[in-house]
């Protein structure tokens, strides 16, 4: 018999129906009631088992974390907490699990140990819900573009440039590490290599997707990035995916528009869509947040949180304003931050992000038109020759979460500014090339798919919302 997801046996009217289920069991309680998993929902399915005509050596078999196939009938349910259930006719274990050696019991387990087991805590509810939403969120980014005529551009995951400036990078490479080949200056002769250069795995997919947008006008990528920097921070992976539009004729502002549309797009899906999973972590988050002290607790619980993003405009201000804020902020006067604000020019850390966001604003926040020193070279000068068309997104209890901006498109300017930042324009031609050839005004942005997560799922270590987290010293699974 084909067998039925358990999302869909929930939302069906019970006719005594004869269906089959498969999944995992969660628990088996007096010999009799039998909590099923399959994934499709948070909710388990309770199957009741005929324990007085199945051998005792069968029941033993149905242990935490088994795997089975059931078929039965289905009525509606007699217990509290379920509107129907399975009267088991037959079962079969497809999988025993060795109840004394799972780790997963049925009991809550703190995330630090979840995360040493990260190949099984899929299993739990918690894991669940995050997967689901994150899994929603990648489908509503994708529809959210395809409904705006971008065309979705695979960028190269391999590259030879590393003049982005992103962060550091991975290198890859065939040659024999123990006696790689050396040129006459007894450095390692990279002509040698696959590529017959160095190279690395992308830090972004931006100079690419830049090239595509002279073209077709709208495009975006969303693949993996990687970051071999030592930041062992709850908002930094080694390999996170990002989300990258670039478009023609778009200005600062328009992509100002562009990423708040977005965000608020995916939110809102996320909440028409999982609203159980999010009731899950809702709740599941303010059990947490019960360990806090009071004046630390959140004022809004995470649907509340996500509700307040889509009612309300990001606030946008610019890199001087918020600094002139920062500045008189008691934080600042009291020598709170850890980095004290002393003055223009200084690149903004996580918490002066957070106090604009969480303290002063108490809402999303854009800032503009950062110092040119802090920002990567594609950036477009502004008329005083000193600022940026930059963006960067902040969010609450995430900081930034966006980064982007209106990219140079006058020749001179971006070589001189190449040239002044030490990047070898005759390598990167093929970057200046658009704008030989039909260069126009472009703007586009980097969003971080992980802190996207974390925001929508009220999870707090990035670790916790992508399946095999890459950072120093981890790569377990
Ligand atoms: P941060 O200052 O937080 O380290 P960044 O300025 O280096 O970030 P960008 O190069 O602007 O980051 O990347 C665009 C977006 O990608 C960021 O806004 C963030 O959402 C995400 N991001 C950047 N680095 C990481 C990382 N190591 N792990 C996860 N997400 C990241
Ligand atoms: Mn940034």
């Amino acid at each position: 018999m084909k067998r039925i997801k358990i999302r869909q046996v929930l939302q069906t009217q019970p006719q005594e129906q004869i269906i089959t289920i498969k999944g995992w069991v969660r628990t088996f309680r007096n010999n009799q009631f039998l909590s099923v998993n399959d994934g499709s929902t948070l909710n388990n399915l309770q199957a009741v088992i005929d324990f007085e005509n199945t051998p005792e050596s069968e029941l033993k078999r149905l242990t935490t974390g088994a795997a089975v196939s059931i078929t039965g009938k289905l009525v509606a349910s007699q217990g509290k907490g379920q509107s129907v259930e399975l009267i088991a006719q037959s079962f079969e274990i497809l999988g025993d699990s060795d109840a004394e050696k799972f780790p997963l019991q049925p009991k809550k387990h703190s995330l630090e140990f979840l995360r040493e087991i990260a190949h099984l805590r899929f299993r739990t509810n918690t894991f669940s819900a995050v997967f689901r939403v994150r899994h929603a969120l990648a489908f509503s980014i994708h529809q959210f573009f395809h409904e705006r005529g971008f065309v979705y551009l695979h960028t190269p995951i391999i590259t030879a440039s590393d003049a982005e400036g992103a962060g550091e990078m991975f290198r890859i490479s065939t040659l024999d590490p123990k006696n790689p080949p050396l040129n006459d200056a007894g450095e390692i002769d990279y002509s040698q290599d696959f590529f017959g250069r160095q190279a690395n795995l992308t830090v972004s997919g931006q100079l690419e997707a830049e090239l595509g947008a002279m073209a077709l006008s709208e495009v975006y990528t969303f693949g993996p990035t990687f970051r071999a920097e030592n930041s062992n921070t709850t908002r930094h992976l080694a390999e996170f995916w990002m989300i990258e539009p670039e478009v023609a004729f778009n200005d600062l502002n328009d992509n100002m528009d562009l990423a708040e549309d977005l965000l608020k797009y995916v939110i809102r899906f996320a909440l028409d869509n999982c609203a159980e999973d999010i009731e899950f972590l809702r709740t599941r988050l303010l059990e947490e947040e019960k360990q806090k002290p009071q004046n630390e607790r959140s004022e809004m619980d995470l649907v509340q949180k996500l509700q307040f993003c889509l009612d309300n405009s990001f606030e946008r201000l610019t890199y001087t304003e918020a600094i002139t804020i920062l500045m008189e902020s008691p934080q600042n006067k009291k020598k709170k931050f850890q980095y004290p604000v002393t003055g223009w020019g200084t690149d903004l850390q996580s918490e002066h992000e957070r106090y604009l966001v969480e303290k002063h604003f108490k809402k999303p926040v854009i800032l503009t038109d950062y110092p040119k020193h802090i920002k990567a070279f594609y950036m477009r000068m502004n008329e005083d020759n000193n600022t940026v068309r930059a963006m960067d997104i902040l969010f609450p209890g995430i900081g930034e979460i966006v980064g982007g901006s209106q990219r140079e498109e006058r020749l001179d300017i971006l070589e001189a500014r190449m040239k002044e930042m030490h990047i070898p324009t005759e390598e990167m031609y093929w970057y200046l090339d658009t704008r030989r050839f039909g260069t126009a005004p472009h703007a586009g942005f980097g969003l971080g798919f992980e802190r996207l997560v974390l925001f929508v799922t009220g999870m707090t270590n990035i670790r916790d919302v992508i399946a095999f987290p890459r950072s120093p010293k981890n790569c377990e699974f």
